[in-house]
């Protein structure tokens, strides 16, 4: 049986998006519910998928397919394309499974030529306007099509009105437009080596190809790898009917979303332009009008549009982004898709949606993308600095946040920058997809032109970065790379700070402050806890960051560093004095002027921790990471502490090592020096009773690092164990509190279950067990992970999202060996991988107790955590335990 690689829009629905794209099953969704869609076909994705495995050729079974469908189609419309009497026209456009906004191409008015031409001014009785949309077609599909830069199009135009003295496009005359026709296809002639195509089958398929070859574009590469979306699902072409915005002033087209995507208000949100055709609106060159002004520019238009955003809405259970024109007061619907939003918007949509009973709670859970949350937690400026700040100029509240950085004007810059450390902003007269990865780079974006469904806010809203667009009152000057502002100028590299909540642009930088969860938010947050069944705690070294994270709903600290409390400027001297003591008793005494700083550490996070569980790991890192390294710095430290430099200098070499990471480091120190691991133990004995005497709870839980073999806790738990019995036993209090370890070396996992015999807990560092799984150092890694990724050896950053097959497997053994051992072994995980969504759900299903997180990740690991309760109840996973 043959594959069927072309369907009609009444072939399809929307059940279909992997087949037929996004756009393609829409648009077959909404001929269904008879809605007013200029009729036309799909290519499926895997007729692109074809064109790839035939060597980039289209093969004749499609294209006999597509023969047969724009026959019907030409047959259902009572036109045909090329003909000099009435002709069809159609869009060739892409549509990938996922949205993938500005990445791919369109092209419009497919079907003119010089004989076609004719036959659209003979129907349309507008000569101007058919030989404008001729110009078009021309310009576009020698662009998309065939690469031929645009500018090369843009200076005939300019040259054009220049010689004229005409300021607008619209002032070109016929005579005009024929002119440009003539000099365009020169341009095509020259580029191309061909005459233009007159032939529209041969256009049509030179445009479906252009289509499958876009989805190899690099913008398109660079969208795909940062939105997660794989590279082998090719994208479907829609070939539509042309209908006409740009008809006069009873024509217009516009694009909106059924609710507002900046913040979720359940209001219509959109823009459009009268006399226009589509990509006048998304490209942000002329400034289109509101939705709200279409009531009184087009009642009835407007009346039947506010209806089909209502259909829409309701039958998708979800915001709508919807892409209209009237031609000659006929009212088209050529697009919609479930709208891109903000965090903000995303919560409050679904939380609406849940009050109105359209979707239950765990719908909702599902909708929101954990990492879509990191935008919520972003700072906004303080408001007491904003206070004395100068208002440089408004443009449009495009994608909220605030960002403060350096203008660089073109996106290379942005990368080069941010690259030595600097923040920046980029500011483009208006972006274009070429720009992404200095949207990506930089703090914030800024444009002169565009509207709020530019490309720049479009693209800023998607990735949650702050962006203000469409402010006219800037003129930037990207070769002169610098801004004016009435008779004000800011060069490149000066500070600005933007507010892509109000549209404010300030000159210089201002203080940032915190977020705060609350309203929707917290609600959402609610219905998250009420269905999560794992728990999350932070990572955190001081009550500040443990208070913060217990706001963000943390439920214990599942790592507390001790060595950061070690770098403190006034400790630091009490700790190289034990670095460079060469006897017990001379560290003894270095010791004992760090433990009432210890002490008073933990007492501090305990009280802030309320009685939710407290892990503390004893010291961890290389002791030459406390001890300057340069000559100067060491005679200087040697001045201080009063010792001879030479000495000093013999000790630092003493310490250092090759490998430092796989060197005299975790719990080697403990062993080799019993005498710390004891003052940490009392410190942390100490500040529990004093915490406990204030009525507070303690639960501590002492970690040992980097624990390689058995023997290595059997020897240091009776030493934590008999110093804090001793403590408690001389202050007359009792504590529950626990031992155990990180298991972050392979041999840890491979000998679990004889750990689990001397272990209250595991907590796995995966940071360092991916260290050591792959042999790469987490140090020096950054120079050649990029490369890894960038050529699929590596699918992700190991460092950043666990590398399930390889080291899950080792944590998925020494899951079985240390529970198979010790029934109630506590597990958790304290690497980076807590708080990134994919990794948290692998934890959930390896029966994990917890994960722990940084603060402002810890709202992102409970929902991730949620969705894998959701996941695990659906039965789309398996739980191992
Ligand atoms: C780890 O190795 O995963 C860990 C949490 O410890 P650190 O990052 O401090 O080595
Ligand atoms: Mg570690």
């Amino acid at each position: 049986m043959s594959i069927k690689f072309v369907y009609s829009f009444d072939e399809g629905n929307k059940e279909m998006r992997s087949l037929l794209g996004g756009k393609g099953a829409n648009l077959a969704e909404m001929t269904n519910i008879g809605l007013p869609v200029p009729q036309g076909f799909t290519i499926t994705t895997e007729a692109c998928n074809d064109y790839y495995d035939n060597d980039h050729k289209i093969r004749q079974e499609v294209l006999d397919q597509i023969d047969d469908k724009l026959a019907k189609l030409e047959a259902e419309q009572g036109k045909k394309l090329g003909s000099d009497e009435n002709p069809l026209l159609v869009s060739v456009r892409s549509g990938a499974v996922f949205s993938m906004p500005g990445m791919m191409d369109t092209i419009l008015n497919l079907g003119l030529n010089d004989t076609s031409v004719n036959g659209l001014i003979s129907a349309t009785k507008n000569e101007r306007f058919s030989y404008d949309s001729y110009r078009r077609f021309i310009q576009m599909f020698s662009d998309v099509a065939m690469e031929v830069p645009k500018y090369k199009f843009e200076n005939v135009l300019d040259k054009v009105k220049a010689d004229k003295g005409y300021k607008f496009d619209t002032e070109l005359t016929v005579d005009d437009l024929k002119e440009i026709v003539v000099e365009f296809k020169k341009i095509y002639k020259n580029e191309v080596g061909e005459d233009f195509p007159q032939e529209p089958k041969k256009q049509l398929l030179l445009a479906i190809e252009a289509v499958f070859r876009s989805w190899n574009n690099p913008r398109a590469i660079v969208y795909r790898k940062l939105n997660d979306i794989p590279n082998n699902l090719g994208t479907a072409v829609n070939i539509q009917s042309m209908v006409f915005g740009n008809m006069g002033s009873d024509s217009g087209t516009g694009v909106a979303f059924t609710r507002n995507p900046s913040t979720g208000e359940n209001k219509l949100f959109g823009e459009y332009l009268i006399d226009a055709q589509g990509e006048d609106v998304v490209a942000g060159i002329r400034t289109p009008q509101s939705i709200d002004t279409l009531k009184t520019d087009m009642p009835e238009m407007y009346e039947q549009f506010v209806k089909i955003t209502d259909i829409l809405e309701s039958h998708y259970k979800d915001m709508q982004d919807i892409e209209f024109t009237i031609e000659k007061g006929r009212l088209f619907i050529l697009q919609t898709r479930n709208g891109k939003r903000t965090a903000k918007a995303a919560i409050n949509i679904v939380v609406d949606l849940v009050n109105a009973g359209v979707i239950d709670k765990e719908e909702a859970i599902m909708r929101i993308e954990p990492n879509q949350l990191d935008q919520l937690l972003h700072p906004t400026f303080n408001a007491e600095a904003l206070k004395d700040a100068q208002l440089l100029a408004k443009g449009l509240p495009a994608s909220p946040g605030a960002a403060t950085g350096k203008v660089y004007f073109h996106a290379d810059d942005v990368v080069d920058h941010v690259k030595s450390g600097e923040k920046t902003i980029l500011v483009r007269q208006e972006t274009s997809p070429e720009d992404i990865e200095g949207m990506v780079n930089a703090e914030g974006i800024l444009t002169a032109r565009g509207g709020m469904t530019s490309h720049a806010a479009v693209v800023a809203r998607g990735m949650g970065k702050c962006c203000v667009a469409g402010c006219g009152e800037l003129s930037v000057d990207e070769a002169a790379r610098e801004i004016r502002v009435g008779n004000r100028v800011i060069k490149e590299g000066e500070y600005i700070s933007i507010d892509g909540s109000s549209g404010c642009v300030y000159l210089g930088s201002i203080e940032m402050t915190s977020v705060e969860v609350s309203g929707s938010f917290g609600e959402f947050m609610t219905w998250v806890d009420e269905v999560r069944d794992m728990m999350v705690r932070t990572n955190a070294d001081n009550p500040r960051d443990a208070k913060k994270a217990i706001e963000f709903g943390a439920e214990g600290i599942g790592l507390c560093r001790t060595e950061h409390m070690f770098f403190e400027e006034e400790r630091i001297p009490a700790v190289r004095e034990m670095i460079i003591a060469d006897n017990v008793e001379d560290r003894i005494k270095a010791l004992d002027k760090l433990l009432p700083f210890q002490r008073e550490d933990f007492h501090g996070i305990f009280k802030a921790m309320e009685g939710r569980p407290c892990n503390v790991r004893l010291l961890d890192p290389p002791l030459h990471e406390f001890l300057p390294h340069e000559d100067s710095a060491i005679e200087e430290l040697a001045n201080q502490m009063g010792i001879r430099t030479s000495e000093l200098k013999k000790r630092v070499l003493d310490l250092d090592e090759f490998n430092p990471m796989l060197g005299h480091r975790g719990c080697r120190l403990a062993v080799t020096y019993p005498e710390i691991c004891e003052m940490q133990a009392r410190a942390i004995a100490q500040g529990a009773i004093l915490a406990i005497k204030e009525g507070y709870e303690v639960v501590p839980e002492i970690m040992v690092p980097l624990i390689g073999t058995v023997n290595e806790l059997k020897m240091l738990r009776p030493i934590i164990e008999e110093t804090v019995n001793s403590e408690l036993e001389k202050a007359g209090v009792s504590m529950n509190y626990t031992v155990g370890t990180m298991i972050e070396i392979p041999r840890a996992c491979l000998t679990a279950d004889e750990i689990a015999e001397v272990a209250d807990f595991f907590s796995f560092g995966t940071n360092d067990l991916t260290q050591m799984g792959f042999g790469y150092s987490r140090d020096d890694a950054g120079k050649f992970l990029g490369e890894y990724v960038e050529n699929g050896i590596l699918e992700k950053d190991p460092f950043q999202v666990l590398d399930q097959k390889g080291i899950g497997k080792l944590v998925e053994m020494a899951v079985k060996l240390g529970r198979g051992a010790k029934s109630d072994l506590k597990l958790g995980i304290c690497g980076e991988h807590g708080g990134e969504p994919s990794s948290v759900e692998f934890c959930y299903n390896q029966g994990l107790n917890y994960v722990s997180c940084s603060p402002f990740r810890v709202p992102i690991a409970r929902l991730a955590a949620a969705q894998a309760t959701i996941k695990k109840r659906s039965g789309a996973i398996e739980r191992d335990k």
